[in-house]
């Protein structure tokens, strides 16, 4: 067990958070890439308001996203030199530093659930190329025709050389058992060499989880990211500053100046509370954690997406209930209407989900720019 030090007992409030991978902004298709990131945060609040572990939560959510043929993970997958898909996953769960990794697999839909077969499964924490998918075999995981992982998007892309908008995915969650887990998956980067292995695959590059501490998934330039092991050096900064937002921040600044690339990263802490951060255009993020759990009231819904560096967060009364609901808009895409908008820090958002009263949070709607937009 990692060091209990910091950590309070007892039950924590459930959160989740996604991430649909830090790069260019596509202009048309936001849209898409928005219904994406919340049809994965959907899935995995599920589990975790049913009472699942994050560990189910993380994968969950992450499949979602692999089978969307939008994102840079699974199908939709960018190919490589030769025109193939080749995947890296991994995943973690960080009350026993439990993690398990795959890398240059093809032939495999759901790269993160061979990647949590073989934290679970088998003694290693990488399993790479054949001898991955031979795992994958003995496993009886469903193998599938490499030909579906490639959609005509990516296929023309490659023909054209267009350069690919990224869409890495991931997702980082804490149960009410106060576990974190956290996992990332993807194609890796438009055109690389076959057997090329990113950060994704990495654990503390990519992917990292200390219950004690936090949870981090990563996106962007994987030799980068691997140059300053970012997902750990992520939580050391968090465990320094104990503020996510912060070392979500600090975490890419150190990316830009000494890894020499770009990228971001989302982040949660083991209070539940998130950061995220980005020196991209655009780094689609999805949240979501119940507010007022912690005190029992149980009634207010914290749902917060960005999209394109801006977002928005609404709370309304919930009729009849005294309480208030929390609902997330997405600006541009929502008219901010009659309600008058303020800044409002992430953190600070994530800590009026957990405001011990329902009375103690008011009617507003506030949104913020992200810092890199
Ligand atoms: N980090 C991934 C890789 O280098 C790519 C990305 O996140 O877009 O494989």
């Amino acid at each position: 067990m990692p060091p209990q030090r910091d950590r309070v007992a007892g039950p924590r409030v459930p959160s989740i958070l996604v991430h649909g991978g830090a790069g260019a902004d596509p202009v048309e298709g936001r849209d898409e890439l928005r219904a994406g990131v919340r049809v994965a945060i959907l899935e995995g609040w599920r589990i975790l308001a049913g009472g699942g572990s994050a560990l189910d939560a993380v994968e969950r959510a992450v499949r979602a996203l692999e089978d969307h043929p939008r994102f840079n993970a699974g199908r939709g997958s960018v190919l490589t030199s030769a025109g193939a898909v080749e995947t890296d996953a991994s995943i973690m769960e960080g009350d026993r530093l439990q993690c398990g990794a795959v890398g240059a697999v093809s032939r495999i839909a759901n790269p993160v659930t061979l990647a949590r077969r073989v934290m679970e499964a088998s003694r290693h924490i990488l399993l790479v190329g054949e001898g991955a998918l031979a795992f994958a075999r003995a496993q009886g995981l469903p193998e599938c025709d490499p030909e579906a992982l490639v959609t005509e998007r990516q296929r023309l892309r490659h023909r054209e050389l267009v350069p690919a908008t990224k869409g890495t995915v991931g997702a980082v969650a804490l149960d009410r058992n106060g576990t974190i887990a956290a996992a990332t998956s993807t194609g890796g980067l438009a055109g690389k060499l076959p057997g090329r292995v990113g950060d994704s695959a990495l654990i503390g590059c990519g992917t990292y989880a200390e219950s004690s501490i936090g949870g981090v998934s990563c996106t962007g330039d994987g030799e980068a990211i691997m140059r300053v092991v970012l997902a750990r050096r992520a939580l050391d900064d968090l465990k320094e500053a104990d503020d996510p937002e912060y070392a979500a921040r600090v975490a890419v600044d150190l990316l830009v100046e000494e890894g020499r690339g770009h990228g971001g990263l989302i982040l949660l802490d083991w209070r539940g509370r998130m950061g995220w951060a980005h020196s991209t255009p655009l780094m689609p993020v999805a949240l979501m954690s119940p507010a007022g759990q912690m005190d029992g009231t149980g009634s207010q819904l914290f749902n917060y997406l960005a999209l394109g560096g801006r977002a928005a967060v609404a709370s309304r009364p919930r009729p009849g209930t005294g309480s208030h609901e929390i609902i997330a808009l997405n600006l541009p895409f929502a008219g901010s209407g009659n309600i008058r908008p303020t800044i409002m820090e992430p953190s600070r958002i994530a800590r009026s989900a957990q405001m011990p009263s329902d009375k103690s949070v008011p009617p507003r709607l506030e949104f913020r720019r992200q810092f890199n937009s």
